[in-house]
């Protein structure tokens, strides 16, 4: 029998090649780092690096029209053991935690009190309902159908496709939030600049990104499970970031660590790497606890940071 080649499996797409940082826009970039897509198509990709900001991305990228097909995860999914049944467990538990944290951010950014969100890239919705049920006014967008219609039900009101952005009313949100989100837009600044533009003066975007600095990115190198190639086009650092929303006229206000993101990474970053020096749970709590420890002392340099900006109020 004749076997199969892995291009009959998984044909590749058309991809596009950047000739600029998407950050400062210099022509001056070199690789970086080759990474495999261990989730769903095995492919390697390049990792590039800008010489004048630092930023890194992945390009060449398979594009925009092209890319849902990186996004069918039915191998992900493959290995049903009782091992998944327990990370999903313990993933559900660490959300509950996570959603009440999030909401009492967004009370304590707006003031003490609820008001307008919009969540951009809801997924299933987890965060909207919280926020929902302490008082906020909610919006959702979300580009997967399955996940829309999963928070249309969860949020209890309709979960709209992200090309519904350009039609809400601008200034009209308090609050705008991108849960990991960011990392996979391609249309970057004009997306960034559409959401500004909802944000009332004074209001908050939230914008939570791995971080390719962070320890456990260092650890793991090409098998940080963070970049997540090519789903992740962009790996952000605090410095491009910062470049990035000043770019915007954003005012950055603080940046906080998401210290559950070290353990999660570093579980699926041990996956990635060869059986024979893969650790177990014991070296996924030390990873993800030596890279919160490091993030503490040398800058906040978690394995996910969350930054808060703010759009200027007039006058100020
Ligand atoms: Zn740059």
């Amino acid at each position: 029998m004749q076997p199969f080649i892995e291009s009959e499996l998984f044909p590749p797409v058309p991809t596009e090649l950047l000739a600029n940082c998407p950050v400062c826009g210099s022509p001056d970039l070199h690789d970086k780092l080759q990474v495999q897509d261990k989730s769903v198509s095995q492919e390697t990709f390049t990792i590039q690096q800008c010489a004048a900001c630092g930023f890194q991305f992945t390009n060449p990228r398979p594009d925009a029209a092209n890319i849902g097909k990186y996004y069918e995860s039915d191998a992900y999914v493959s290995h049903n053991s009782a091992a998944q049944g327990l990370v999903n467990r313990v993933y559900k538990v660490a959300r509950y935690f996570t959603v009440r944290r999030k909401v009492a951010l967004i009370n304590r950014l707006n003031g003490g009190r609820p008001g307008q969100l919009l969540d951009y890239g809801c997924g299933t919705g987890h965060f909207l309902a919280g926020a929902k049920r302490g008082g906020w006014q909610v919006t959702g967008l979300e580009p997967n159908a399955r996940a829309r219609h999963d928070a249309t039900a969860r949020v209890g009101q309709p979960i709209l496709e992200a090309s519904a952005l350009a039609g809400l009313a601008p200034g009209s949100f308090d609050i705008i939030s991108l849960w990991h989100v960011l990392e996979h837009v391609h249309a970057l600044h004009d997306t960034l600049a559409q959401l500004i533009r909802k944000l009332r003066p004074g209001g908050k975007l939230l914008v939570a990104v791995p971080n390719a600095e962070s320890l456990d990115a260092q650890h793991y190198r090409q098998n940080w499970a963070a970049y997540d190639v090519p789903r992740h086009l962009y790996h952000f650092a605090p410095a491009p970031m910062r470049q990035l929303l000043a770019r915007h006229g954003l005012r950055l206000v603080q940046t906080l660590p998401l210290p559950l993101d070290a353990y999660y990474i570093s579980m699926l970053s041990e996956r990635h790497l060869a059986p024979e020096r893969a650790g177990g749970p014991l070296a996924v709590l030390k990873a993800g606890y030596k890279s919160n420890q490091y993030a503490a002392q040398h800058g906040g340099h978690y394995s996910s940071v969350l930054y808060v900006a703010e759009r200027a109020a007039p006058g100020r």
